[in-house]
């Protein structure tokens, strides 16, 4: 699954459109989670990419009279081409530029969503409740001791809530959890401010990390299948049960939390 790393890959593979206008749009398969708007053929040739934003795994290609946002679902990606090129099969919906650039949406699982935005941004249904932005100066340890006084569920399933924090998937839920030493399922209104400062700064240092991994795919972006894919990435506990832990020798064990796959080191994460 993409996760927020990815996403903010592929938004800055595409910022060469920026200022870029619209030749015309196809759908080939408006099934997606939510129908894509059959209007954006009619409304969007013609109009001007002002800027790509980004807002939790939502990308926002800002235009003239409103936002189109993109997601990428459970197995989609973007490829930015440099002129036309035959459509595979999961190539449901594409915006020619006048460029001759064209943007293309894959997603075998269709899971992803394409949708159009008149309104406020931020008051869109899917964007309104979200919480802050992890990478952001104003997400810290406070913030996360403050919003989780009230949540006895395990801390892993609290900072995977995206009202909590957005942006933290399964991977690198685990991943922070292990760099700050703390086990995925203690209750999340017993851990200390100190912890969630050092749990915060974790959030930030592994998405870091990710997007630094991201950034060396970043060069092959244009091109048929030129999307950054998924990250190759060398990880401490996801997906290593059973395994020696890279800091104690100890074994990685799995379990089941929130019907996600929790990974962790009974000896380094208390
Ligand atoms: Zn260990």
């Amino acid at each position: 699954m993409p996760e927020l790393p990815e996403v903010e890959t592929t938004r800055l593979g595409l910022l060469p459109l920026i200022g870029q206008k619209v030749g015309k749009v196809i759908i080939r398969n408006a099934a997606m989670r939510w129908p894509v708007p059959a209007q954006l053929s009619d409304i969007l040739p013609g109009q001007q990419l002002q800027s790509l934003q980004r807002r939790a795994k939502y990308i926002l290609a800002v235009f003239d009279s409103g936002t189109l946002i993109l997601h990428l679902g459970m197995s989609g990606s973007i490829s930015l081409l440099q002129q036309d090129e035959p459509a595979q099969k999961h190539d449901h919906f594409e915006i020619h530029f006048m460029n001759g650039n064209v943007l293309r949406l894959r997603d075998p699982r269709r899971f992803g969503a394409v949708l159009w935005c008149e309104g406020e941004i931020e008051r869109h249904v899917l964007l309104q409740s979200l919480g802050p932005e992890p990478l952001d100066d104003a997400f810290d340890g406070k913030v996360l001791y403050a919003k989780t006084r009230t949540r006895p569920a395990p801390v892993k399933n609290v900072i995977m809530d995206s009202s909590v924090v957005v942006g933290v998937g399964n991977i690198y839920a685990s991943e922070s959890l292990f760099r700050a030493g703390i086990n995925p399922n203690t209750p999340a209104n017993k851990l200390s401010k100190v912890r969630y400062q050092r749990l915060a700064d974790e959030i930030k240092a592994t998405l870091q990390d990710a997007l630094k991994a991201g950034g060396s795919s970043l060069r092959d972006f244009f091109g048929t299948d030129g999307n950054p894919g998924y990250f190759q990435q060398q990880y401490f506990v996801y997906g290593r049960a059973g395994k020696p832990c890279r800091k104690c020798g100890g074994t990685i064990r799995s379990i089941r939390l929130g019907q996600r796959s929790t990974f962790y080191c009974p000896h380094c994460q208390r």
